[in-house]
């Protein structure tokens, strides 16, 4: 039966509790048995929607879209090798967050729910804002002090409140928990709907290879939101039949915060204690994901791996992507630094696809300091 479940106690609830996390703390996953509509899906529109069936959401009407998703699967040059990559940066908000917020958002509009806070280093702030007036929901977003200022007046401009906590991005995290004891907290790393939307990141790619799963696709990793959908995606692929073998997953970190890099390699049960440096990869510098394990145990079930990234790394690639006249923001760039390691190693005749998940006109003062 369709249901939440509780990854620490195993407890179940209804799919429409409007709860985000356990009564025992834990963080809840979806109980789901997707499929595909094969007869349909030829006749509907190119966007992420017409996974319908696949979509935990009941009546259409709840639907909030601004016909978002199936980005370009496009074939780049990178080192002298073909790579894919998905062009998620094309988004509504300018960034992969939208796949999240879009089934998110539309649960929340289905739940009858008012308002909603979040807390993000940025895109997700955008993305969510921006859904929330699609729907007529009241939106609050936390976010940190240091914050790019694009963000920050995108997420003003859709009419969101905007709350600035000094201090770190975990200072803000601590911020938004109090507010969510009384509001629906839609948050990108907690809530198991926003991880419905970005597992269409994996069936979006399989459609479009031709309904082939890759050999290996290389994510970043921080909350690991679209790293743990794509998971789910390609796992509910092959439990329809459609694909027999997922892809590995290659895990991209910032030097300057890996904890999960180096969880992985200790085989450590839980986030371990690190300190973290400034990095031009902010939007993936978590220090203490909330889905840390789960996203280490999905890497090894896949038999894939993790690479950091040294800013050098990151600035080079950020370099070479513009260079190809792509304009993503830093954060992405780490993402394409860590396929370039991975394309060192790679086997001949791999098929190997990334992601660019956010655009670069959401950091003009970074990308400003970066050429001077
Ligand atoms: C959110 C985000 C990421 C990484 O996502 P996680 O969920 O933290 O793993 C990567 N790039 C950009 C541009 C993002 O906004
Ligand atoms: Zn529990």
């Amino acid at each position: 039966m369709d249901a939440l479940i509780c990854r620490s106690c195993r407890r179940t609830y209804a799919l429409d509790d409007p709860r985000w996390r356990c009564e025992c703390g834990g963080v809840l996953d979806l109980q789901f048995t997707p499929r595909l509509d094969w007869a349909a899906l030829g006749q509907r529109k190119p966007n992420l929607w017409r996974y319908r069936e696949a979509l935990p959401v009941q009546k259409d009407r709840s639907i909030v879209s601004f016909e978002e998703g199936f980005t370009p699967l496009l074939a780049l040059p990178i080192d002298g090798r073909q790579v894919w990559i998905k062009q998620d940066h094309l988004f509504p908000s300018g960034s992969y967050k939208d796949r999240g917020a879009a089934v998110m958002i539309s649960k929340a509009r289905e739940l009858a729910i008012p308002a909603v806070v979040e807390d993000s280093s940025g895109n997700a702030g955008c993305a969510v804002a921006a859904y929330c007036a699609r729907a007529g929901i009241e939106c609050t977003i936390y976010v940190p002090e240091d914050t790019a200022a694009a963000k920050l007046a995108q997420i003003q401009w859709y009419g969101a409140n905007l709350i600035r906590v000094p201090g770190s991005r975990e200072d803000t995290a601590r911020a938004v928990l109090q507010a969510a004891q009384t509001t629906y907290y839609a948050s990108h790393s907690w809530n198991p709907f926003f991880f419905q939307g970005t597992k269409t990141f994996a069936y979006e790619v399989c459609e479009q290879l031709e309904w082939q799963a890759p050999d290996a696709l290389v994510l970043p990793a921080g909350n690991g939101t679209l790293l743990l959908g794509a998971a789910i995606g390609f796992a509910e692929l092959r439990a329809q039949g459609v694909i027999e073998n997922p892809p590995r997953l290659i895990a991209v970190q910032s030097q300057a915060c890996a904890p999960l890099a180096l969880a992985f390699r200790d085989h450590l049960g839980s986030n371990p204690a690190i300190r973290k440096e400034d990095t031009l990869a902010e939007g993936i510098a978590i220090a203490d994901p909330i889905r840390g394990p789960q996203i280490v145990d999905a890497v090894r079930q896949s038999g894939g791996t993790f690479l950091t990234v040294s800013e050098a790394e990151i600035r080079e690639a950020l370099r070479e992507i513009s260079r190809l006249g792509i304009y993503i923001e830093p954060t992405a760039a780490a993402t394409v630094a860590g396929l370039r390691q991975y394309l060192r190693s790679a086997g001949p005749t791999e098929r190997i696809v990334s992601v660019f998940t956010g655009s670069g006109l959401k950091t003009t003062e970074k990308m400003l300091k970066l050429l001077a």
